[in-house]
């Protein structure tokens, strides 16, 4: 996000009891990063849990789903534009992730630049790095990649 050029704040309560994992207040966007599990992403949760605790586990990711739902909604009466991104998409595709994010900015009229626009070294203009460069992506846990994201 940094890279992008965007501004963005960590942990803002959008609404009550509701805090967005980072918004950008400039654009009145708001981002909710997602685990998989505990948020029941299609991919990454299971359907159906087996043993003696399955009941809890659906229990307990059907009511995470509907506070998202919920939380969704209250930052949307805000006047926030929420985004809500999956653990896995930040892990895999990082850049698309960030992109996505991105997107919406322009859809509110806000303008995106490159780190190339900010950067006078023509060997950093090329490309913007994305996790899925080098090595250091695989040393990468997912909070740490989400410090990569917003560029912390
Ligand atoms: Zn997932």
């Amino acid at each position: 996000m940094h890279r992008l050029g965007l501004r963005f704040r960590l942990q803002r309560r959008v609404a009550r009891r509701c805090t967005a994992d980072f918004v950008l207040p400039r654009y009145r966007i708001a981002v909710f990063v997602d685990g998989c599990f505990w948020h029941g992403c299609p991919e990454h949760c299971p359907a159906e849990f087996k043993g003696r605790n399955a009941l809890l586990w659906q229990e307990k990711i059907a009511a995470n789903r509907k506070r998202d739902q919920r939380n969704t909604m209250e930052a949307t009466e805000a006047g926030w534009t929420v985004v809500r991104i999956w653990e896995c998409e930040i892990r895999h595709d990082t850049a698309g992730a960030a992109q996505r994010v991105a997107t919406v900015v322009r859809e509110q009229g806000g303008s995106v630049r490159s780190r190339s626009a900010a950067n006078q070294s023509t060997r950093t203009r090329a490309r913007i790095p994305t996790l899925e460069d080098g090595r250091e992506s695989r040393r990468l846990s997912p909070n740490d990649t989400l410090s990569v994201i917003i560029g912390t």
